[in-house]
Order: structure tokens, then C-alpha cells, then sequence
């Protein structure tokens, strides 16, 4: 009998075994594919980072290398090669974790897990072979898979997802992306770094909907100086797939229909919760009409010893939301008192520039009623952006009107990435827009235009601007 089980080995799954581990609990953990890591090491964060990178060393080499002083004739994308780096950075990392398990002692079980009651696992091998196993607490973190949209039939060759555009074989000459989310300019801008013509579709009025909308609209005016066309405010009603040419139909707001044709198209409308083969009725686990698992605010799902975590229940899809909540459930159930702090889960998108958000947004702050204060600071006015030739974007930071506190933080621009991880600690403790701007940032740094948002925040008092 383990202490704990843990199906899915995501991000939520592999650091809920190893916290449970360190808390002396005897934990096996289940995965499905033959690689550790879930979505965010295979097919995900780890990759689309990879790729995104080698694809800037493009795009700056072919732009702007120039005006440094370096010149390079005849450059070109080995894209064969690129892949293979992004799957050597990939086996790396899934290694690492295999690593982790073998470290903390934690047992590894390869094959699809699904529930015989509340307390049985089984396990379903490649082989077809069958193992079971129980658990005084089971922690379900299987994670999602791309949604799609019904009439849209994804054939994983011209009409694909992201798992297929993190291994191309060539450039899209021209990439349609229906959906102006997070993944879907990440993956655009990879490839339109390397030559490709990209067309966004998107249903909303601007790009990364659930952002403040000064975001969506800064990151806008960036990806279209890389060429990208903007569909905004478009349905898509049919994708249809002609061999190597591929049609889109959108449907504008005035009612028309407008047609696009590429070589590949990108769906990346969001995610579904996945719980396909895990028999969650037969634990009495209840999943909701949205295909999420319910849980209460311990992450106990309609069953007190068995807890869901990540993608698979509410909350932001993201990496770093699963593993708080994976070590809240190893905590909780150790007996101790874990919080988290959903509003300061931060947001990124890996464009360039890069945009990162955490706390409210003005258009949250509005909607609350609550009486606000807001910094801005561009980049273009920082020393060190201009040395490095990335001015675009600005930082700017929502403060309560009468009490200074920080209440929402949202930057695009260089490095805002790493950047947002100060607004959280500042948040965290509470502190307000002058507590930052009293505090001393190393010049230069992009760093710096974080303390000027909040002077600019504080008395309107920002120094470079
Ligand atoms: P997952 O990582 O999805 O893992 C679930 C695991 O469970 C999978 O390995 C699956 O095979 C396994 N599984 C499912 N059912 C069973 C079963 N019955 N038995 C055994 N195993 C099972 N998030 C970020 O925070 N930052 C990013 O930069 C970022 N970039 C992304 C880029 C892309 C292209 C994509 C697609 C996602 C990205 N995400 C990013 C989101 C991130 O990957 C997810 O939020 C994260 O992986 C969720 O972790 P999880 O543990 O809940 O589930």
C-alpha cells in the first residue's frame, strides 16, 4: 500500500511525488508515454522555449546584427538541426526528472493509470500487460490536450496543433494561427522570425484576451513589424483542407466572410482538461460539463482522499500554477497548512518582446469599482534597452488610490519574463508603488523601468520620462 499515487508525471504530478517523498511518504508515480515531464518537458514549455530561441539567434543575426557591426553573408535556417537541438534540450530535462525519482525514491510505473475503486489503480502497459497497485491518497494530474473546434478536423499534417509545430520539417510559407493566445504567438513568432507569412485569426478584440488589454495591444504593433496580419474580431466558421493548401473562412463583424488560404494551419483555441481512460466514476470522482475534475479549495475532489491538481481542474493552465498546487497536496496531506496565492500566479508570453502580468488587471479594476492609480514607463526610455536595441513595450503598474499598494503589474518588453518574478515578491509582502520606488535597481537595467512605473505611479514622479 503507497502513501500516495500520483497519475501524471506534468509539472503538478512529478513535484507532488517529490514533495510527498521529502515528507517520508512511500509514492509511486504513473505516466502514460515512455518520457517523464507531461506536457510542459515534451511538448510544451520546455520546446516552444528552445525553439524560440534558436529562431531570436535567427531573426537578430538576419535584422539586427547589422547595425551592431557584424555582418554575416549567407545565412540560413537549418531548421533539421534546430529541431534536433530543441529534442536534445528536451531529453535533458525528461532525464533530469527521471533523475529526481530515482533520487527521492519514488517508484515509476510506465502505462495508463485508471481507477478500480478509491483506493486501486491499475496499470495498463504498452504490452498490454496489467498492474495493481493502492493508495491510501491518489493524486490526479493528468493534465490537457489541445481543443479543437467540432467542425475543424485536425490532421496533424497541414492542419495541426502545437504538438506538430514544435517538429516541422519545413518553414510555412504561409502559417494561418486560428486563436491570438499565448501559444499561438509563441509558435508564430517562431516561424516568423524564419521567413514564414503569418495571418491570426481571432475571435475576440484583441490578442491574449485575459491580459490587460494595453498588453494585447503593445504586443500587437511588435509581431506586426515581423510581418504578422491580424484578423481580429473574426470567427472562424470553416477550415478546409485542399492537400497542400489549406482555406480558412472567417466570418468578420460586419457579417462577411473573408478567406484565407496557407500552407499550414495552427489551431490554438486553448486546452482541455484530460481525463480520457482514467475511470474517475469509478472512484466516484465527479468531473464537470467542462471536462474538469471538481475540487474544493484543498484540491479535494468529490472524494476526501484523492485530489486533483493543473490543468485538469480550474484555474490558469500554466506549468508553475500545477506545481504550487502539487506541493499544496503533499503538504495537505502531510497534515501541514500550505497556501497559495492564486492572483499572484504571474502570466508570460515568450514573445519578443516578452509580456508578463500578475494581480489585477485595469479592466478587473474597473469592473471592481476600485479607485486606482497607474504608472507607466516606456521602454524606449530606458539607457539599457536602447543599448540592446529593445525598446519596444513599456512596464505599468496599478496602484490603490489612497492606500499605495500594488495591485496589478503588467510589462511588455526585454526580459519582463524574469522581470514579473520582483512585482510578485513586491505583492506578496504588500508593498506599495514608493516602497519600490524607493529601492535601489543596478543601472543600467531593464530592471529599472519597473522603479520608474512606480514612481510614476507614486506622485507622477518618474525621473527619465
Ligand atoms: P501535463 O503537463 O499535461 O501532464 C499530464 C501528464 O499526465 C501527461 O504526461 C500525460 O501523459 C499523463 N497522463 C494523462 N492521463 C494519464 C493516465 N490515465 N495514466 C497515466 N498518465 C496519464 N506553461 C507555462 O507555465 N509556461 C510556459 O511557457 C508554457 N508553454 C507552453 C507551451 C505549449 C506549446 C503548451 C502546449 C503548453 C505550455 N504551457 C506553459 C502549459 C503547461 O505545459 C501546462 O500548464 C502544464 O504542463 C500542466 O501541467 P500538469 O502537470 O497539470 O499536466
Amino acid at each position: 500500500m503507497y502513501d500516495l499515487i500520483v497519475i501524471g508525471s506534468g509539472p503538478g504530478g512529478y513535484v507532488a511525488a517529490i514533495r510527498g517523498a521529502q515528507l517520508g511518504m512511500k509514492t509511486a508515480i504513473i505516466e502514460k508515454y515512455p518520457t517523464l515531464g507531461g506536457t510542459c518537458l515534451n511538448v510544451g514549455c520546455i520546446p516552444s522555449k528552445a525553439l524560440l530561441d534558436s529562431s531570436e539567434h535567427f531573426h537578430n543575426a538576419k535584422h539586427t546584427f547589422k547595425t551592431h557591426g557584424i555582418n554575416l553573408n549567407n545565412l540560413k535556417v537549418d531548421l533539421k538541426q534546430m529541431i534536433a537541438r530543441k529534442e536534445d534540450v528536451v531529453k535533458q530535462n525528461v532525464d533530469g526528472i527521471q533523475y529526481l525519482m530515482k533520487k527521492n525514491k519514488i517508484d515509476v510505473l510506465q502505462g495508463v493509470g485508471s481507477f478500480v475503486d478509491a483506493n486501486t489503480i491499475k496499470v495498463t502497459k504498452d504490452d498490454g500487460s496489467e498492474e495493481k497497485i493502492e493508495g491510501k491518497n491518489i493524486i490526479i494530474a493528468t493534465g490537457s490536450k489541445p481543443a479543437s473546434l467540432p467542425f475543424i478536423k485536425i490532421d496533424k499534417e497541414r492542419v495541426i496543433t502545437s504538438t506538430e509545430a514544435l517538429k516541422m520539417k519545413e518553414i510555412p510559407k504561409h502559417l494561418i494561427i486560428i486563436g491570438g493566445g499565448v501559444i499561438g504567438m509563441e509558435l508564430g513568432s517562431v516561424y516568423g522570425r524564419m521567413g514564414a507569412k503569418v495571418s491570426v485569426v481571432e475571435y475576440m478584440d484583441s490578442l491574449i484576451p485575459s491580459m490587460d488589454k494595453t498588453m494585447g495591444k503593445e504586443l500587437q504593433k511588435s509581431l506586426k513589424k515581423l510581418g504578422f496580419d491580424f484578423y481580429l474580431k473574426h470567427k472562424v466558421t470553416a477550415v478546409e483542407n485542399k492537400g497542400k493548401e489549406v482555406t480558412v473562412t472567417a466570418e468578420n463583424s460586419k457579417g462577411e466572410n473573408v478567406e484565407l488560404k496557407g500552407d499550414y494551419v495552427l489551431v490554438s483555441i486553448g486546452r482541455r482538461p484530460y481525463t480520457d481512460g482514467l475511470n474517475a466514476e469509478a472512484a466516484g470522482v465527479k468531473v464537470n460539463e467542462r471536462g474538469q475534475v471538481e475540487v474544493n479549495d484543498h484540491l479535494q475532489t468529490s472524494v476526501s482522499h484523492i485530489y486533483a491538481i493543473g490543468d485538469v481542474v480550474k484555474g490558469a493552465m500554466l506549468a508553475h500554477k500545477a506545481e504550487e498546487e502539487g506541493v499544496f497536496v503533499a503538504e495537505t496531506i502531510a497534515g501541514q497548512k500550505p497556501h497559495i496565492n492564486y492572483l499572484l500566479i504571474p502570466g508570460v508570453v515568450y514573445t519578443w518582446p516578452e509580456v508578463a502580468s500578475v494581480g489585477y488587471t485595469e479592466e478587473q479594476l474597473k469592473e471592481h469599482g476600485k479607485k486606482y492609480k497607474a504608472g507607466k514607463f516606456p521602454f524606449m526610455a530606458s539607457g539599457r534597452a536602447r543599448a540592446s536595441m529593445d525598446t519596444d513595450g513599456l512596464v505599468k503598474v496599478l496602484a490603490d488610490a489612497e492606500t499605495d499598494e500594488i495591485l496589478g503589474v503588467h510589462m511588455i518588453g526585454p526580459r519582463t519574463a524574469d522581470m514579473i518574478a520582483e512585482a510578485v515578491v513586491a505583492m506578496e509582502y504588500r508593498a506599495s508603488a514608493e516602497d519600490i520606488a524607493r529601492m535601489s535597481h543596478a543601472h543600467p537595467t531593464y530592471t529599472e523601468a519597473f522603479k520608474e512605473a512606480c514612481l510614476a505611479a507614486t506622485e507622477n514622479r518618474a525621473l527619465h520620462i
